[in-house]
């Protein structure tokens, strides 16, 4: 064996050009210098790196969720776990993933994607920079490989499947990570688009990413597999609530309400039955075009009525005392929160009441 021999001498030979160039430059200059040799101090080459340690505390409710994964139709999948829904689609190529969950659930998502193929995971497209949707982005990519000369343009080599997101998701989570120990950057997204949409042509499919602006925030996607004939909506549809509205991030009622009609016009029901195109909502279980048209009335039905109240000089207190939205708590309020009866009130009342 040689290489025992031979390892410390290159060691010596690497000490003995840092030590010269310690002495040319000074130590500062070094250290730039290796940081530029290893790419910009991005993410490393070589076997999957084993990341910044995670900072945060381990939520032990995520941890011990269930995954499970249920076959939607085509070559699209949805895994239910305590997060956002993620939808994977499958094919010769390997796997395109929308949205991750937590971070404490990634391996049970990875194993679950495995149980479906064993070609790597291509991409990481996320709905809107919600930590439900975006906190399993490192694990997830990490388990992955990026498309090479794929039509997203040139991505670094072993750096994990591209994650895909509008540039608005990039920023909410830089801002959110600024001054923090863990600074989420092998969570970030690594290709982002400006534009109305984002298009993938991947397993033999299109995929289409839709910007919805100032819906649920202001950087929602959803994501259309045409050949499949499934949209993944995100937070913009939630079969849990009512829709959650972040106002403060740049969401806004209208937004959503025209993004949910985005929804009708893509989706063609299968006649007089449940089917047809699929859609897979942020949270709760699977749905077809008829609860999208059910939802989008209510959330319609209730922006009028708030519409009205406002037109009538009513106050936030006012309106909620109104009770908007009456005949619609029993199946759609959350227990508290913003998808919570004031929650939403309030998302919509400071929606129509922002100065254009
Ligand atoms: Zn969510």
């Amino acid at each position: 064996m040689t290489t025992r021999t031979t390892m410390p001498r290159i060691l010596l030979a690497v000490c003995a050009v840092v030590a010269a160039a310690l002495m040319m430059f000074g130590p500062a200059d070094v250290a730039h210098a290796q940081g530029k040799g290893k790419g910009g101090g991005g993410k490393q080459g070589g076997a999957p790196a084993p990341g910044p340690a995670a900072t945060r505390t381990p939520n032990p409710a995520w941890a011990n969720a269930e995954v499970h994964t249920l076959k939607v139709q085509g070559n699209v999948y949805m895994i239910v776990g305590p997060g956002g829904n993620t939808t994977v689609q499958i094919g010769d190529s390997g796997a395109l993933v929308v949205d991750t969950q937590y971070e404490e659930v990634s391996d049970k998502i990875v194993a679950e994607i495995r149980k479906l193929t064993n070609k790597p995971i291509r991409y990481v497209v996320n709905t809107s920079a919600d930590m439900d949707h975006t906190d399993g982005n490192a694990k997830i990519s990490r388990a992955g490989a990026p498309v090479i000369g794929g039509n997203l343009g040139a991505v670094a080599f072993d750096n994990g499947a591209t994650i895909v997101a509008h540039e608005n998701v990039l920023r909410a989570m830089s801002e959110a990570a600024e001054g923090k120990a863990d600074t989420n950057a092998d969570k970030l997204p690594t290709t982002t688009f400006f534009q109305g949409q984002k298009e993938i042509f991947f397993n033999e499919e299109p995929v289409i990413i839709m910007f919805e602006p100032a819906a649920h925030t202001n950087g929602d996607s959803m994501v259309f597999l045409r050949r499949s004939d499934v949209i993944a909506t995100g937070d913009i549809f939630n079969m849990n609530s009512y829709p959650v509205i972040e106002v403060e991030k740049g969401g806004n009622i209208q937004g959503v309400i025209k993004a949910l009609n985005v929804v009708l016009d893509i989706t063609i029901p299968k006649h007089e039955q449940e089917g047809g195109t699929y859609v897979i909502p942020g949270h709760g279980r699977l749905t077809d075009e008829h609860d999208v048209l059910e939802y989008r009335d209510m959330v319609t039905i209730v922006r009028d009525r708030v519409q009205n109240l406002i037109k009538q000089g009513k106050t936030l207190a006012q309106v909620k005392e109104a009770k908007p939205t009456f005949e619609y708590d029993g199946r759609w309020a959350a227990a508290s929160g913003p998808g919570s009866t004031d929650g939403f009130v309030e998302a919509v009342f400071k929606s129509l009441s922002a100065k254009k």
